[in-house]
């Protein structure tokens, strides 16, 4: 769907239903597969055949400067098979599969160690394309997901100033960094903001700001932004949000409660935004208030 002139918010009843739905390779996999299967498939896909990239990503996109792996007191995780490049260069090439074509948004993907923002039990399923648990009910968001919010978010072009909505672990906010020259990230769960700094930290991640607060509200203090993602769906995205856009910025947002859809929003003028529906997602609830 395209709605120009429309005056926001917009409620979802006024989206839902009448968008362009992108074409199948874009929807989210459902997939029932037991998680052991799924990552032998990995494990599989991983070993390259004639030692050759299954992509052609761009190494180092944006980033001539790699991301410091964990602190060397810490175990070295890359030796172990399950957490080694070669498995995140599976997953980013699933990723690809469903759809996602910004090598831009690939090269970050495959840069970011997923495994060091998952508890270690469950670090063996960090390059599974899934969601997992991050404690306080809360989840990582799926690699496909936060790649492509990014790569719509992004539309191609350069990104100067983004916001995220609901850090959560940290790991969108770490892709984030390298493909935005700054990133500001809030989390409403006190516990989980720290978390997020936990694992950021030995990253020493220079562009990224963490903010303990309630989402909804933005951040007006260093708006505008010419991107803004929303990790936990609304029934409506929050005005405060839309003002905070610049001209030409891009808002992408989870939206809906049972059903719920991605929802793009440009806006084109001091007070004009368009808005378009593109697929069927699965988030968490965008909540009100700090815990
Ligand atoms: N960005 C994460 C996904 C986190 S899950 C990733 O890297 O995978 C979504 C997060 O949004 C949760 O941690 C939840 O607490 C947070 N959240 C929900 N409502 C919020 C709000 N109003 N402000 C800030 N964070 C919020």
């Amino acid at each position: 769907m395209t709605e120009k002139d429309k005056r926001f918010p917009l409620l979802l009843s006024a989206v839902v239903g009448q968008g362009k739905r992108s074409d199948d390779r874009h929807q989210p996999a459902i997939k029932t597969e037991m998680p052991q299967t799924a990552m032998r498939n990995a494990v599989k896909h991983a070993l390259p055949k004639s030692g050759g990239h299954p992509l052609s990503v761009r190494s180092g996109v944006q980033t001539a400067r790699a991301i410091p792996g964990p602190n060397p007191s810490t175990p070295d995780h890359t030796s172990k098979p399950l957490v080694s490049a070669n498995i995140r260069k599976a997953m980013v090439a699933k990723v690809a599969q469903q759809g996602v074509a910004d090598n831009v948004v690939l090269g970050a993907l495959e840069a970011i160690p997923r495994h060091l923002f998952i508890e270690s039990g469950l670090s063996g399923q960090a390059y599974i394309d899934a969601s997992l648990p991050i404690g306080h009910h809360q989840t990582i968001s799926k690699p496909y997901i936060v790649a492509r919010m990014i790569e719509i978010m992004r539309n191609g072009g350069e990104l100067r100033s983004v916001l995220e909505i609901g850090t959560g672990c940290g790991y969108q906010a770490a892709v984030l960094s390298l493909v935005a020259k700054e990133v500001y990230s809030i989390e409403r769960i006190k516990a989980l903001h720290e978390l997020a700094k936990n694992n950021l930290r030995p990253m020493r991640i220079p562009n990224i700001r963490l903010h303990y607060g309630d989402g909804m509200l933005g951040l007006p203090q260093v708006a505008p932004f010419d991107g803004i993602i929303l990790a936990a769906a609304g029934l409506e995205v929050p005005q405060a949000l839309l003002e905070q856009l610049t001209i030409g910025g891009r808002l992408i947002a989870p939206v809906g409660a049972g059903h719920q859809v991605l929802q793009l929003i440009e806006r084109v003028a001091q007070l004009e935004w368009k808005s378009s529906i593109l697929e069927q997602c699965h988030f968490v609830p965008l909540r009100q208030g700090v815990i």
